[in-house]
């Protein structure tokens, strides 16, 4: 897929621009402070119409502004997947700040409901903050497969939307320590919701578990990583959803005591996690705990290139690659071998920022050349 015409008004110090992008793609290169973070930031809201800064929508609206518009002219991929040689579709997203209200259209009509619009604009972010992914809590790591579950396979964000829904009710009655069939009356929809999440769950890092580790092989150079699920279930062996929800009911029965005293559900997916390891003399150790900067780093790089293979695989559609500074922090030899797995990686558009000339080095130096400053690119 391909951005071909982007517009954006009062987004962050984005003040408003239409421009043109290249085919290949663009390196943008700007002081910090100007912009760079915004523009990808604003490309990416088309996709999941919301920030992947997690910001609040009322945090993107620039100072001063009661609103902000952003709106894509994408060529999807065509049959036999000729990067940009299908449809074109317009996707627009505008958020006033008064009412909160959101407004999306794809090809100027409002799908009926905004669910309908995700994941038409497929991109991947790559930004420094990704290494929060390895370094932080479970939650991070959670709210990721979350994302690319929702946008790449059918039926999860409705699951996912009811089990948070249950999982709130159920929590709230433990919580007031009402009476236990008003608890365990959402036993039932709890385990079938989350049953299909943990499947899916499951069923995604099995898929792309190789991958990962081949992808933190190849950018750091000989170390073996490795990516795990670890449930927040005892699943004992089960891998459907049936089973598993068969699981997860138990492992309700076993903690009745201790979620009554705690007052909260305390198996589920809600406690799901992501382990990423990599071997050191022989030895397994968790990056999150004994990581360097680098690893972690290369890590969250590899997660960003699964990512992007799902929705190569899902979507049928050859991602954006949003690049947000990703070279900072790495040493010379990982940023090479991370420029060299790019190029071969993938044929589709680039958007590339850097704060320095020297940091746009992808595509021996082909791609054209933007600055951006205070909010307005320079083509
Ligand atoms: P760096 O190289 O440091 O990452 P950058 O070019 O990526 O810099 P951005 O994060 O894109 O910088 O932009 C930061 C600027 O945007 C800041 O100066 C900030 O004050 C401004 N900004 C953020 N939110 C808003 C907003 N809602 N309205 C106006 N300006 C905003
Ligand atoms: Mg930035």
């Amino acid at each position: 897929m391909r951005l071909s015409e982007l517009q954006v008004r009062h987004f962050r110090n984005l003040a408003g621009q239409e421009l043109d992008l290249p085919a290949e793609g663009v390196a943008i290169v700007g002081e910090n402070a100007q912009g760079k973070t915004n523009l990808l930031e604003a490309i990416y809201y088309l996709e999941t119409f919301r920030s992947f800064r997690a910001a609040r929508d009322e945090r993107l609206v620039s100072f001063g502004q009661e609103f902000f518009r952003v709106a894509g002219v994408l060529m999807e991929d065509g049959a036999g997947g000729v990067v940009g040689g299908g449809e074109l579709v317009e996707v627009a997203a505008a958020f006033r700040a008064r009412g909160k209200r959101k407004k999306v259209t794809l090809n100027g009509q409002e799908p009926q409901r905004l669910g309908d619009g995700l994941g038409r604009v497929c991109a991947v972010v790559f930004s420094p903050a990704d290494v929060a992914l390895v370094s932080e809590g479970p939650g991070g790591r959670r709210r990721f497969l979350d994302i690319v579950l929702s946008l790449n396979v059918p039926g999860y964000l409705p699951a996912l939307q009811r089990f948070r829904h249950v999982l709130g009710q159920r929590n709230a009655a433990l919580r007031d320590g009402r009476r236990l069939e008003a608890v365990h009356a959402w036993d039932q929809g709890l385990v079938e919701s989350g049953g299909l999440v943990m499947e899916e769950r499951l069923r995604w890092v099995e898929r792309w578990a190789g991958e990962f580790s081949s992808h933190y092989r190849r950018i750091s150079g000989v170390q073996p990583a490795v990516l795990r699920y670890q449930p927040g279930v005892k699943l004992g062996g089960a891998r459907d959803r049936e089973g598993i929800a068969a699981a997860f009911k138990e492992a309700l029965g076993e903690t009745r005591d201790r979620e009554r005293r705690l007052g909260a559900t305390v198996v589920g997916p809600q406690r799901d996690d992501l382990i990423l390891t990599v071997t050191e003399a022989g030895e397994a150790r968790d990056l999150r705990e004994y990581g360097s900067g680098g690893q972690r780093r290369t890590a969250a790089l590899a997660l960003r290139l699964v990512e992007a293979a799902t929705i190569r695989e899902a979507r049928r559609q050859e991602p954006i690659v949003l690049m947000d500074d990703v070279l900072a922090e790495l040493d010379p030899g990982r940023s090479e071998r991370v420029m060299a797995l790019m190029e071969e990686e993938e044929t589709g558009q680039v958007l590339l920022t850097a704060p320095k000339e020297s940091d746009v080095r992808l595509r021996r130096d082909s791609l054209p050349r933007w600055r951006i400053r205070n909010g307005m690119v320079e083509c």
